[in-house]
């Protein structure tokens, strides 16, 4: 309920509305596509009495640790290197250091939600480039817009899963090189190439990446950022005058093994990609149009009954997938890959609701 004592801003907001999360058991929940894998077993080894008893010291502001397992991963310099309490809270930085300049800022007109909400809140200017017909980047839509006040994408580009490779991005670097490129990899691990192997030729890019999705570290809430020091530094001035502290010490130990077990991550992703690749087939089967997915969840038009009907349908069976009223995708549902059981299910699940209509 509104109340007088609130801010013009606040009054203005339309905040993100996060997928839901319900408290029931039983549920196969496909809808926030989280990894159905548990992070690596060497994180519970861990957090352990010791790690427990230092949580009466403040984390380590510079997060040393961590930064030198992500230098090692990826061969970049830790002053090229940005923590934050999920990408999400990376996301805000950036959107306040670097792409606030008065000019729009460009993004396409279907993609992660949270763009416009950060553009209300830290008041920048948007405009919204139309996705191609086959739902992928059009990247000549965003080079008619030279001035603008800087670029970000999720690649692939989340809820399509539609990618765009590295040869095509780095085309469009080199035509855009005025402002911040900002590429959010929050899927890139699924079937992509990131961007990082770019930073050190394009002092404008930015690269985004979290470790909610591929790590299995959705609860524990940890991205980052990799580019120029001199972008990065942008974002360390913004996060030290706002919560200097903002990954704890719990967090920093389990994303520090997270990255340091490329066996287990391997192991992870390729699951997801093969399970991802079975379920296509069979939807492909059920008459379902499909998107080419690059991440770890799908797009997908049932035929025969509308894609609202299928998710309520699917919901009083348990299953939870995410619907989007919103125009272009309305008649699609996205369905984050689980495991090979829970897909088995969700296919027997459609199968039996489209015999029923
Ligand atoms: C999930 C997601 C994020 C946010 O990830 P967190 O690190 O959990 O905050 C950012 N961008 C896109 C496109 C996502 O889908």
């Amino acid at each position: 309920m509104p109340s007088k004592f609130w801010s013009p801003l606040v009054h203005q907001l339309e905040p993100y509305i996060p997928g839901e999360q319900p408290q029931v058991a039983g549920l196969i929940k496909l809808n926030t596509n989280e990894n159905p894998y548990p992070p690596s077993p060497r994180v519970a080894e861990l957090l352990d009495r010791a790690a427990i008893d230092d949580l009466r010291l403040y984390p380590d502001p510079s997060n040393t640790r961590l930064k030198k397992a992500l230098v090692s991963y990826f061969e970049i310099e830790a002053n090229q290197i940005c923590l934050g309490n999920g990408s999400d809270e990376i996301l805000a930085f950036a959107f306040q250091g670097l792409l606030k300049q008065g000019k729009p800022v460009l993004f396409p007109d279907i993609t992660y939600g949270f763009y416009t909400v950060y553009c209300s809140l830290f008041g920048i200017e948007y405009q919204r480039q139309a996705l191609a017909e086959d739902f992928s980047i059009d990247f000549n839509a965003y080079t008619t817009t030279p001035d603008n006040g800087g670029v970000i994408f999720p690649n692939p580009n989340a809820p399509t899963g539609v990618g765009k490779t590295l040869n095509e991005i780095e085309g469009f670097l080199k035509r855009n090189t005025e402002s911040v490129v900002i590429i959010d990899e929050a899927y890139v691990d699924f079937g992509s190439e990131s961007a990082i192997s770019l930073v050190n030729h394009y002092p404008n890019l930015l690269v985004v990446q979290t470790l909610s999705k591929s790590r299995s570290l959705a609860g524990s809430r940890i991205g980052f950022a990799v580019g120029s020091a001199g972008l990065i530094e942008a974002l360390e001035r913004i996060k030290n005058c706002f919560n200097p502290y903002s990954v704890d010490r719990l967090t920093e130990l389990a994303a520090t093994v997270a990255i340091e077990d490329v066996d287990y991550f391997q192991e992870c992703c390729n699951n997801i990609i093969a399970t991802r690749e079975w379920t296509v087939a069979e939807l492909s089967q059920l008459g379902f149009d499909i998107l080419p997915s690059k991440a770890n969840f799908i797009m997908v038009k049932p035929n025969g009954l509308s894609a609202k009907a299928l998710f309520d349908q699917l919901r009083e069976r348990k299953i939870i997938v995410r619907y989007f009223s919103k125009p272009r995708i309305e008649k699609y549902l996205r369905i984050s890959i689980g495991t090979v059981e829970e897909m088995k299910a969700l296919v027997a699940a459609i199968k039996s609701i489209l015999s029923d209509c």
